[in-house]
């Protein structure tokens, strides 16, 4: 007798994160304006940075804003605006990409690592007022995973102790806080425009928004060699120009923003409605919150385990973040130890990040629920 034939289906990887669907999809538009940069050599600043900066603050509804050349700088800029440096401290999530740190540090600022909360992940406004000294200048709240912190609880702390609050918008372009964009509520908020990002340029840039046309000259000046007019040098400043191929492929990026944006958010729905396993624990969304979801971030007790099992699905989650920034090598000198930031170190220890990104299929987004659900 003839044996049956047997058939291997192999399944499609579906990764944490896809590029390139979107950028097949805008790959025309984006060509033709990078044509019209090189014709017009606006390649460092320039009209098409000029360009991306009007339509983000439209976006934003933000003042003003300043392109750079990415979100790490754009923080160091925003702390040496307020003039913060040698000897004073700043108040940072223990939960964050390390960059939300370097910033303060590139000041030469010390930066105090606050744990977040147990549910939300987000900086734990509790936290915080037992870490502010005489020498507290500010608080870098970040809007993690893509959700909005609480914007009123740090704002409020900040009023009480003469604070400034800036917001670490790099995660999170979009998203609202009570109805309102962020990045219009700290003095300045800080976007990171790295490919990865909801809104990612083709290349390296990042930007500042601000309310105050002093901080907006000021940022102006510091990212251009601390020169307003040509070859005159009024402070000690830095090279953080966009480029122009980076700002006329966010021009173009900006406008597919809100769909993209509207397509994470229907799919954490999916996510947040479907998965009903037990094992799996999310990150809490509070009801003023509008989240963009650049990440959907899960945990559960033996991550190893799960991610084994995902991979055999052709599932593949990330690590957002392995380590929390207190107790990265990297600030050993500061004398964090394991036990510090309780609830940090748990999230580093038992996160995942589920495949999220606008192009995912529905079918795609199926198969990681079931997954998720036979687990
Ligand atoms: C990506 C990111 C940054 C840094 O942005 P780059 O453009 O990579 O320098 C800062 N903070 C957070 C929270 C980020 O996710």
């Amino acid at each position: 007798m003839k044996k049956m034939e047997q058939k291997t289906i192999t399944l499609e990887k579906i990764p944490c994160l896809d590029l390139k669907g979107q950028h097949r999809q805008i790959k025309q538009e984006v060509f033709d304006a990078f044509e019209k940069v090189y014709e017009s050599t606006a390649f460092s600043g320039g009209s098409f940075v000029e360009q991306f900066e009007k339509d983000f603050t439209a976006y934003t509804e933000a003042k003003y804003a300043v392109g750079v050349n990415n979100g790490t700088t754009a923080l160091h800029l925003a702390i040496l605006a307020l003039g913060i440096g040698p000897g004073d401290e700043v108040i940072v999530p223990a939960d964050t990409f390390i960059a939300t740190a370097w910033g303060v540090s590139h000041a030469g600022a010390t930066p105090v690592f606050v744990d977040c909360t147990a549910d939300t992940w987000q900086i734990d406004i509790y936290q915080i007022e037992s870490r502010i000294t005489p020498r507290t200048k500010a608080v870098i709240g970040v809007h993690l995973y893509g959700q909005p912190f609480d914007i009123e609880g740090v704002q409020s702390l900040c009023k009480k102790h003469g604070l400034w609050m800036i917001e670490d918008a790099a995660q999170a372009q979009g998203a609202r806080y009570k109805g309102k964009p962020i990045g219009t509520f700290g003095e300045m908020a800080c976007f990171s425009f790295y490919p990865g990002k909801n809104l990612g340029a083709c290349g390296e840039a990042g930007g500042i928004t601000t309310q105050s046309e002093n901080y907006y000259k000021h940022l102006q000046s510091l990212r251009n060699h601390g020169s307003t007019v040509r070859y005159y040098h009024d402070e000690i400043g830095y090279n953080y120009r966009m480029g122009g191929l980076e700002g006329a492929s966010l021009s173009v990026k900006l406008k597919y923003l809100e769909g993209w944006n509207n397509r994470r958010r229907a799919i954490a729905k999916r996510y947040l409605n479907e998965v009903s396993n037990p094992k799996i624990k999310m990150q809490h969304q509070p009801e003023w919150a509008d989240s963009v979801f650049h990440l959907f971030v899960v945990t559960t007790d033996n991550r190893e385990d799960m991610i084994k099992f995902l991979n055999e699905k052709e599932i593949y989650p990330a690590l957002h973040y392995p380590v929390s920034c207190h107790l990265q090598k990297a600030y050993n000198h500061l004398g964090y130890q394991a036990g510090d930031c309780p609830n940090a170190e748990y999230l580093a220890a038992h996160c995942l990040s589920l495949p999220m990104y606008a192009e995912l299929t529905d079918e795609q987004v199926e198969r990681v629920i079931t997954a998720l659900n036979e687990y």
